[in-house]
Formats: C-alpha cells, sequence, structure tokens
C-alpha cells in the first residue's frame, strides 16, 4: 500500500503533467466499489472543469478543479483519489491499450486520458463540492513538536500502532513508522503515553527527515508501487530495518528483530532501540 512519500511523489508526477488541462468528459466502469461518490454524481460533476492543481492531502489525491465558466477562478471541485492497495492513476495517450481493471477514464482537453486502474479494487474515488477537504489526522510533514508530542498524551497504547493510528497522523505506514522509530533509538512496544519529551522530539525530527528523504527518492517501490510515470521509488534501498529480519544493524551489527504488534510486522534493532 502507497505511503505518505509515494503519494507524495505520484501526486507531484500527476501535477507536473496535467496541471491546467481541462476535464472534456468521464467514462466509469460497471464496479461500483470505486466510487465512494455514486458514479451519477462524478460524471455530472468532473467535465468542464480545469485542473487547477494536484497535490496530496493525508494519503489522498486532491485534484482542485475550477469550473471554465468561473469567473474569479476560484476552486469550485475537488477530485479526491484513494489509491488503496494497488490502485494507480496513469497519464495516458488514447491509443495506448486500455488495461484490465480500468475503473475510470477522464478524457482532456489535451487529447490525453487519465485512467484510473486498480485491481483488487480498495482504491476510491469521490468528489466534493466544497474545497475544504482535509482528511483525518495531522499532517506529519508539518506538525510541530509541540503538537506532535500531545499527540501522544496520555496515549496506552505501543508507539507503534499510535504512529499507524490515521486519525492521529495521517499518512504513515509500516515502513516510516518502523524506520523513524529505528532512528529515534525508540523500540516500537513502548508505551506511547510513557515517552520522555526529549524522546518524542528525536521521533518527531526522525519521522519528519525520513519521510522526505523517501519523497526525495521518489518513495519506496515494494509490492506494485510505481509514481505517474511508471516509474519505481528507490528509498527501499536506504531501509535501515524494515523488511530486513535477521540481518546485521547497520550501527551495531547485532541482528534485526521482527514481531508482529497490531497485526503488523515490526522490525527493530534490540541494542539500537530502547
Ligand atoms: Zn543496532
Amino acid at each position: 500500500m502507497p505511503e505518505l512519500p509515494e503519494v507524495e511523489t505520484i501526486a507531484r508526477g500527476l501535477d507536473k503533467r496535467v496541471r491546467g488541462d481541462v476535464i472534456d468528459s468521464v467514462w466509469l466502469g460497471k464496479h461500483r466499489e470505486p466510487f465512494k461518490s455514486s458514479p451519477r454524481e462524478i460524471a455530472a460533476a468532473l467535465p468542464g472543469t480545469r485542473i487547477a492543481e494536484i497535490r496530496r492531502v493525508g494519503k489522498h489525491i486532491v485534484f482542485d478543479l475550477v469550473r471554465k465558466t468561473s469567473r474569479n477562478g476560484k476552486v469550485s471541485m475537488q477530485w479526491i483519489l484513494h489509491l488503496g492497495m494497488t490502485g494507480r492513476m496513469l497519464v495516458c495517450s488514447p491509443e495506448e491499450e486500455i488495461p484490465k481493471h480500468t475503473h475510470a477514464i477522464a478524457t482532456l482537453s489535451s487529447g490525453r486520458e487519465l485512467r484510473f486502474v486498480d485491481p483488487r479494487r480498495f482504491g476510491r474515488l469521490s468528489v466534493a463540492t466544497e474545497q475544504g477537504f482535509s482528511g483525518p489526522g495531522t499532517e506529519p510533514l508539518t506538525v510541530t513538536a509541540e503538537e506532535f508530542a500531545k499527540l501522544f498524551h496520555r496515549r496506552k497504547t505501543p508507539i507503534k500502532a499510535a504512529l499507524l493510528n490515521q486519525k492521529l497522523l495521517h499518512g504513515v505506514g509500516n515502513i516510516y513508522a518502523d524506520e523513524s522509530l529505528f532512528r529515534a533509538g525508540i523500540r516500537p512496544r513502548r508505551q506511547a503515553g510513557r515517552l520522555t519529551r526529549a524522546e518524542l522530539d528525536r521521533l518527531h525530527g526522525a519521522l519528519k527527515e525520513v519521510l522526505r528523504e523517501a519523497i526525495k527518492l521518489g518513495g519506496s517501490s515494494v509490492s506494485d508501487y510505481v509514481d505517474a510515470e511508471g516509474r519505481e521509488g528507490f528509498f527501499q534501498l536506504q531501509h535501515r530495518v524494515y523488511l530486513r529480519t535477521g540481518k546485521p544493524c547497520l550501527a551495531c551489527k547485532t541482528p534485526i528483530k521482527r514481531l508482529v504488534l497490531g497485526g503488523r510486522g515490526t522490525h527493530y534493532c534490540p541494542k539500537c532501540q530502547r
């Protein structure tokens, strides 16, 4: 499942390629699962809008759309996309063969097409007429140390589980939770509410650092993630603990351990993390 850095990479790639283009028409497939708003609503909302910007909000990709007839250029509509496990939004030319599991096609004035392809159908498309879509939780790239520390105040869950809780921070998934806990030197099972302020400050710094590095490298290519142009990311080469069970810690050579926390495989160094 793509996490924050991958979604950021995809949103930036889409923005670079189709910002300013106009949606002429929309085709929607027969499967209902991908449509969080009704297909009728989506089909009515999108045509005749110009793509003002594409950006990431949490793990969602938001298309800010302006009606072509709008005089003030104000965003009048948002097209919101969650990629789920296997969802991809591709920019294609119409001659390209339409892949299996294509659930939506938006034809653009430039002649290109935006195609939403999702074999496992956990991805979701919706439209909103208000431009305030912010998703749940706090944005990890901009949260202050103060706000960050408050999120975990009195939480009895393990810190790893709290990092994955999308109501607290949005967009942090398994890879970046494990990697930031390693860099902060904190054991994943520690009770979130019992971490000291110094530890939380370290974690705050480590999480931002890991996410920024991953964005710079185009995300992590695990399972079948690729960006809007079909390129793989490279952050997986920087993983220090994630999926490195039994391999020597890059800092101290102790074998990396794995445990299951809240149903998720969790990787850590028993010596560097306390
Ligand atoms: Zn170590």
